[in-house]
């Protein structure tokens, strides 16, 4: 019988000096523990890295036909990047690894037995600790899984990464959730199956530096939390519901102490501090409003994900 074919999805972005130390390890632990069990496909996606990513690419591709590539015509993100990766590649089992040495190739050969062998769709990682992060990330970090777990149905995992192998199956139901906004840690606990984690300590990038502002994860988690969760209209409802309970009772209360009191006209600083409150809700409510109002506009443009600059593929020659 003829081995099964094992894709790894790269996604790269700048990641120039990474790509050669990730193509010499990912060879030494296929050499040593998977040669017998699987062939194997590396993929590339080239996220539109602006230095020699792409000469880099082309060079593994000249001397290893095992090693094929997808590149942008932009930087359209990892999300899409991980998605052009799924729907390229040829294999029977994908997994998706870091350019950079973060995710360790050296986990694959126990995550594919855990797939073969004890029925597992899927095998996730999670790393246990933040090692090497600035503190403040690592709080908001986990204030952000914290709050995901109790406003989704998706279960997110603290500290997972995007680092995973699964079969067919799961790559098929992560390709058939086709939304433009992705945020691939819902998607994959969004969908279910039977999935197995791996734990490890954090390690540090093996070269180049991380695409990551602070900024740029916060705007990631705000995307999350509106891709997999209502909870903050739910949230801006209720608050309605909880000034109109106050103005109810205010109201009473105003009107008995007028006809009881008469009317002083007094109460100018405590009506403007009221107001400029209420204005506030009512300003905040339509902002959330509006952020899953403009979601919903891009997914109903139905843009590509992502376009191609050039790619070569297994068995499929494109451009
Ligand atoms: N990446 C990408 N497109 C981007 C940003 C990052 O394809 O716009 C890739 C990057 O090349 C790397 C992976 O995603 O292989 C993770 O990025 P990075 O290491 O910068 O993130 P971190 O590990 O710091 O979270
Ligand atoms: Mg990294």
């Amino acid at each position: 019988m003829e081995n099964k074919l094992l894709t790894v999805v790269i996604p790269s972005y700048n990641e120039e000096e990474s790509i050669p130390l990730f193509y010499e390890e990912m060879m030494r632990v296929y050499k040593k523990e998977l040669e017998n069990k699987v062939e194997l496909e590396i993929l590339f996606i080239d996220d539109g890295s602006k230095d020699r990513t792409m000469e880099v690419i082309h060079s593994l591709n000249e001397k290893d036909d095992r090693v094929h590539y997808v590149s942008f015509s932009r930087n359209f993100g990892k999300e899409a990047a991980i998605y052009a990766g799924l729907e390229n590649s040829a294999g029977d089992y994908v997994a998706i690894l870091d350019a950079d040495l973060q995710d360790p190739p050296a986990l694959l050969p126990e995550m594919l037995r855990s797939i073969l062998e004890e029925g597992y769709d899927c095998v996730g990682s999670r790393r246990v600790t933040r090692k090497g992060e600035p503190p403040i990330r690592s709080f908001f970090a986990r204030q952000f899984y914290k709050l995901m777990s109790r406003i989704s149905q998706a279960d997110i995992v603290d500290g997972a990464r995007d680092f995973q192998l699964m079969n067919r199956k799961v790559v098929n139901a992560i390709l058939s959730m086709g939304e433009y906004n992705r945020f691939s840690k819902g998607i994959f606990g969004w969908i279910g199956y039977k999935k197995k984690w791996l734990e490890y300590e954090n390690i540090e990038r093996a070269a180049g530096e991380t695409k990551w502002s602070f900024w740029k994860l916060v705007l990631y988690a705000v995307d999350g939390i509106i891709a997999f969760s209502t909870a903050p209209l739910v949230i801006s409802s209720v608050m309605g519901i909880v000034m109109c309970l106050v103005a109810f009772v205010a109201i009473v209360f105003i009107v008995v102490r007028t006809l009881i009191f008469g009317d002083p006209t007094s109460g100018w600083p405590s009506m403007m501090c009221i107001i400029v409150l209420i204005a506030g809700i009512q300003l905040l409510s339509i902002g959330v409003l509006g952020q899953y109002m403009a979601k919903t506009y891009l997914e109903t443009k139905n843009r590509p994900k992502y376009l191609i600059e050039e790619a070569k593929l297994k068995n499929k020659e494109v451009l």
